[in-house]
């Protein structure tokens, strides 16, 4: 089995420079022969690299291993849907592999940068050591996550067993949307809604007709909504997992009762209407038994409060709501959706989350059964 195993780096100050402008002409270089492979529909590795690996080393000054990795990034995302260019972020992943990186003991790295080899060195923790840094093998990303560097490693895992997270995906339950994550990516569509919403129609005008057809009806329907629910919380649940899975995050969720406590404040009973009857329950146990199948960490934060407090400033104020999906800080005037709102809040309440921090989450969780929580 392989999984990722994320290592922190110190960089200097120009160390730092020196990498992100190395990132940035990776990206931008992944980005100009993805235009010519989408232009000349090709997404043969042979062919691209015999037709532009000169002018990708020319023009962007790559070395010979950094071309050679560009054209496997740019084949790879453009096999995935042959329909679209494929677009990489300014500051994208790097990939390393034997070539362009190589381990000195565990304690430092050498990269090959748009300048020569670096040496940096790397922050793995006592348990990483002993548990899998030694079985690290020769491929790695290079990721820029909030002011610092770190290689995600690929190690031969033993069994499935938890990832060490690099940062946390927050997850917000039923605000407005099924699920909300603190990127701001809601995970229910337009089709679910508009399911959901003719059940809970066709089911008012049922219970108003009260003859022993409607209510076989009536039952007929409530297996078939079930059913559904059932669907989309599969669909939802597998969406944030796999999501926090790519992106080595661990995955924060409220605690449960956070909801039903949320639920009882709502005044509008349409508002009420739209996910009081969703199984909330159903999907984050979804969530995390499939979070627990991918090695996916799951934090249980304090539900109190994420939909009112400013992710900026951290002004708390019922104010802060104007209205139930619409967030307006008092204090600082910082506004967003409430469902991404509160998704940040949840996010950030997973104590720092430095990769060899494993304890973080044990000390989360325990805070729960003590009651602190609800
Ligand atoms: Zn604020």
């Amino acid at each position: 089995l392989l999984q990722a195993l994320p290592v922190k780096l110190e960089t200097s100050e120009a160390e730092k420079e020196l990498l992100l402008s190395t990132m940035k002409k990776y990206n931008e270089a992944a980005n100009w022969l993805a235009e010519q492979a989408f232009h000349l529909k090709l997404a043969n590795k042979i062919e691209l690299q015999k037709r532009f690996y000169y002018q990708l080393r020319e023009q962007f000054n790559l070395s010979a291993q950094f071309a050679v990795r560009v054209i496997s990034k740019v084949v790879e995302a453009y096999n995935r849907d042959r329909s679209i260019k494929p677009t990489f972020r300014k500051l994208g992943a790097i990939q390393y592999d034997q070539r362009n990186m190589s381990w000195k003991g565990l304690d430092k790295v050498s990269l090959i940068t748009l300048q020569g080899r670096i040496q940096l060195p790397t922050r793995i923790g006592e348990y990483q050591k002993k548990s899998r840094a030694d079985r690290i093998r020769g491929q790695a990303d290079l990721i820029y996550r909030k002011g610092k560097f770190y290689l995600i490693a690929v190690v031969d895992a033993p069994e499935q067993s938890e990832f060490d997270p690099v940062g946390v995906l927050g997850v917000d339950l039923g605000i407005e949307n099924i699920a909300t994550d603190s990127d701001g990516q809601v995970f229910s569509g337009e089709k679910v809604e508009q399911t959901r919403q003719r059940y809970n129609k066709r089911r008012r005008i049922l219970q108003k007709i009260k003859t022993k057809n409607s209510k076989r009806t009536l039952k007929k329907m409530s297996g078939r909504e079930k059913c559904f629910k059932r669907d989309v919380n599969h669909v939802i649940s597998k969406a944030i997992v796999s999501k926090a899975k790519g992106t080595t995050r661990a995955i924060a969720l409220e605690d449960l009762s956070g909801i039903r406590q949320r639920a009882t404040v709502v005044r509008h009973t349409r508002q009420r209407d739209r996910h009081s009857k969703w199984s909330f329950n159903q999907l984050r146990q979804f969530v995390e038994y499939k979070a627990k199948r991918e090695g996916v960490q799951v934090g249980v934060v304090n539900p109190r409060n994420t939909s009112r407090e400013c992710p900026k400033c951290h002004c708390i104020d019922a104010r802060n709501r104007p209205t139930r999906d619409y967030f307006k800080c008092i204090e600082c005037g910082y506004e967003a959706m409430a469902d991404y709102v509160a998704a940040c809040n949840i996010a950030a309440r997973v104590p720092v989350n430095e990769p060899m921090a494993v304890s973080v989450f044990t000390t989360t969780a325990s805070h729960s059964p003590s009651g602190r929580g609800s």
